[in-house]
């Protein structure tokens, strides 16, 4: 095990944070707008979010950089500056960490491009590498404690962008989004845990995750079979519950109790990260803690 990870994890199994763009939109981020632009426009807004999870009581909170990568923000003429928003979303969340009297960890996120890299030539691998590259180095010169990899459907890019990653000499999380094909056990590539596990541990990730696409309760299976694929940690976030459409507004209706029951069982199935993803919230993520932290 990476010997960070190994301390980091010395005293128990670690809560996450919850969902970030859902939070962000009830502050008043605009549907379409990249949120990473609020780490320059809206900081204070960023950062009540950051200190929400950590008033919650969570371990390790992530960054407001999910899609801070030049090929993404290109389409909102805004390539050039990947790294200013990279480097002022790794301090927004660090600044909320270190007002906590307790370890706070602040992980950087590095969400997929949008290009679909299986459909394509080796070109199209050179092009992502590069641009996860830049991405990876900017947060980590940013100050982030480790890397995260999320919500990745395709099993190339999700390879391509670990192996950025490892370049920056952090410990690197990789997450895949389960929940397509009849046993909503594959990506949206169709790539299953066990292809997932391969290719991720082949490029050097030093944790396996899986988070959202499916509510948590779906999250078991595919946390069960990580765990048969690697003696590596696991980071499972799940949605809270499915979405349902109301007034053209995506509703979640897990609770937060059931939702925690629900990631109770996810621990005895051998995760160590535990968190949420779209629909969580702080008190999704306080009633958490309030069950991990019990003993
Ligand atoms: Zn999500």
């Amino acid at each position: 095990m990476n010997p960070l990870i190994e301390q980091w994890l010395s005293g128990g199994p670690l809560v996450t944070d919850g969902g970030w763009g859902t939070e962000l939109q009830k502050l008043g981020l605009p549907v379409g707008q990249p949120p990473e632009l609020w780490n320059q426009s809206q900081p204070q807004k960023v950062e009540q979010v950051a200190a929400s999870y950590v008033a919650a009581g969570s371990d390790i909170i992530l960054t407001n950089t999910f899609g801070a990568n030049p090929i993404l923000l290109a389409r909102h003429d805004a390539a050039d500056r990947f790294e200013e928003l990279s480097r002022l979303g790794v301090e927004i969340s660090r600044r909320a960490a270190c007002a906590a009297e307790r370890r706070v960890l602040v992980f950087a996120s590095i969400g997929p491009t949008g290009l679909l890299p299986m459909m394509a030539g080796p070109e199209m691998i050179d092009r992502l590498s590069e641009a996860f590259e830049k991405q990876a180095a900017a947060l980590a010169a940013g100050g982030a404690d480790a890397l995260v990899i999320e919500t990745m459907a395709d099993p190339i890019e999700a390879a391509t962008a670990v192996r950025a990653a490892k370049k920056t000499g952090l410990p690197v999380v990789a997450c895949m989004t389960f929940g397509s094909g009849k046993k909503k056990d594959r990506t949206m590539m169709g790539t299953t845990p066990e292809t997932a596990a391969d290719l991720l541990l082949d490029a050097g990730a030093d944790v396996l995750g899986s988070n959202c696409g499916l509510g948590i309760e779906g999250f078991l299976p595919i946390c069960q079979r990580l765990r048969e694929a690697t003696d590596r940690p696991l980071w499972m976030k799940g949605n809270a519950g499915l979405p349902k459409m109301v007034d053209g507004q995506s509703v979640y209706d897990q609770t937060p109790e059931g939702f925690a029951d629900e990631a109770m069982k996810l621990l005895d199935a051998g995760a160590v990260f535990i968190g949420g993803c779209c629909g969580t919230n702080p008190a999704y993520i306080a009633e958490l803690c309030r069950r991990v932290k019990k003993n």
